[in-house]
């Protein structure tokens, strides 16, 4: 006989053995680091290495130098849906796992909690908004100027250092760059950056986890796709009694709950800091931890073995979701693969009847060169019939395109024609586009 263990916190916990060596390190929290180091670091250099930039002129994505319009639709919209449903994925199975591994605001915010308590030597709660909602940790009244003036260059420098990496998302690095060297619109880069840094500042001086806490909406959403069977911290409750109420769980608490009572609706952020707490300590009493992290659906054998129970919730949703995240990752590989990149558009002169432009834009980071044709209307009333022409990597060229001779050749009525681009080098590809010479009676 097996019983399907229903509360995760009546699981039997697993015997811990005593980490030694290189195990030490190997442990949830530090691989978390290095999750949020690698995040950051990745945030940090991504606008400046030209992988992705938004230019914000025109509202487009640039990925590695290819411009990506909102109307490459089955670019954009897959994307999106493929992230929403494989984070859905991830909620499901791990929780809120995005916010304690890769968020930067918290990988921030948790950075200056470090330094209150390195610097201080007090609570994260001794500075900062959450003094208003949690029991604050006064900063001692012998607290140096040498201390605060640590704490505000570092945390300034932070700023900063957030300030340009966000600025860089916005405007070419080259652009950044050539300004500072030339003086030339300084004072407007100053102001972006300033403006960032400034925000940024605010931010991790007096908001941090507050934001977490009480305003960000994410964790909201993320509610949503949370089970019984969601990846969870659990107390052991049938040792209740050998809790000796030490507190360090709740102290090293990130968000500020008590992991010991960690229900399905917490903001619990399965950072893990509790869980190696209490593991630490519990190694030191010779026990085995209070806290580990689970899952439900584990079928306990009589032989107190454990196994998944494959078709638990979370499997099913995990299949489920991730089954369906497939449809938009394969539109969005059928949106790579048909991308043109270039793009026209063909249009009236405003007020002049037999007078167009042809709109070429050139969406690689490369010189192209585009055959553009007419068809439909006879040779002898156009002012050209095909041109060559090369447009710069990124740029843009108006070909005007006039009617001539129009009423005596063609005469009052509708004359339809089209303007056909083919590319001439790089990924081949054709656009064209139709429209109608119309000439009223008088
Ligand atoms: S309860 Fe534990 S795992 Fe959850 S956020 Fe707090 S410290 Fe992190
Ligand atoms: S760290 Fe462990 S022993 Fe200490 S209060 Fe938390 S659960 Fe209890």
């Amino acid at each position: 006989m097996s019983a399907t263990i229903k509360n995760p916190s009546l699981i039997p916990m697993p015997t811990l053995r005593k980490r030694e060596g290189f195990r030490k390190y190997l442990r949830v929290t530090s691989f978390r680091y290095i999750v949020q180091g690698t995040v950051l670091f990745v945030l940090a250099v991504l606008p400046f290495t030209g992988l992705f930039r938004i230019d914000l002129g025109s509202g487009r994505f640039l990925v590695a130098g290819y411009q990506v319009w909102w109307s490459d639709f089955f670019i954009i919209l897959p994307f999106w849906l493929f992230l929403i449903s494989g984070a859905a994925t991830v909620y499901s199975v791990l929780g809120m796992v995005f916010c304690g591994w890769a968020c930067a605001q918290n990988s921030l915010s948790e950075l200056v909690d470090f330094l209150v308590k390195k610097i201080f030597r007090r609570h994260k709660h001794a500075i900062g908004l959450d003094t208003l909602t949690s029991a604050p940790q006064k900063l001692p009244s012998n607290v140096g100027y040498r201390q605060w003036f640590l704490f505000i260059s570092l945390v300034t420098l932070i700023s900063a250092v957030t300030g340009i990496v966000f600025a860089g998302y916005f405007i070419p690095p080259a652009q950044i760059w050539s300004d500072i060297a030339t003086g030339t619109h300084l004072h407007q880069l100053l102001w972006v950056i300033g403006g960032i840094s400034a925000v940024m500042l605010l931010n991790l001086f007096l908001i941090r986890h507050y934001w977490c806490n009480w305003v960000c909406p994410y964790p909201l959403w993320q509610h949503f796709f949370k089970s019984e069977g969601t990846m969870k911290v659990a107390f052991d409750d049938t040792r209740r009694g050998e809790c000796t109420g030490c507190n360090l769980c709740v102290n090293s608490c990130i968000v500020d709950i008590d992991p010991r009572d960690t229900k399905n609706y917490t903001r619990c952020i399965n950072c893990g800091e509790c869980v190696i707490a209490c593991e630490d300590y519990s190694e030191k009493r010779g026990v085995p931890s209070l806290l580990t992290f689970h899952f439900n659906g584990i079928k306990v054998d009589d032989a107190g073995k454990r196994h998944i129970n494959r078709l638990s919730p979370v499997v099913t949703r995990f299949v489920l979701a991730g089954s369906f995240s497939l449809i938009p990752l394969s539109l969005f590989i059928y949106g790579i693969v048909t991308y043109l990149p270039f793009h026209m558009t063909l249009s009236q002169v405003p007020g002049k009847l037999d007078m167009y432009s042809v709109r070429l834009t050139n969406k690689t980071p490369y010189a192209h060169s585009y055959r553009v044709s007419e068809s439909g209307l006879p040779g002898k009333t156009v002012d050209w019939r095909e041109k060559t022409v090369t447009v710069p990597g990124g740029g843009q060229i108006i070909l005007p395109f006039r009617i001539e001779k129009g009423r005596e050749i063609l005469g009052t009525g509708v004359h339809p024609f089209s303007i056909t681009v083919r590319s001439l080098n790089g990924k081949p590809g054709e656009i064209s586009q139709a429209a109608a010479y119309f000439l009223p009676s008088s």
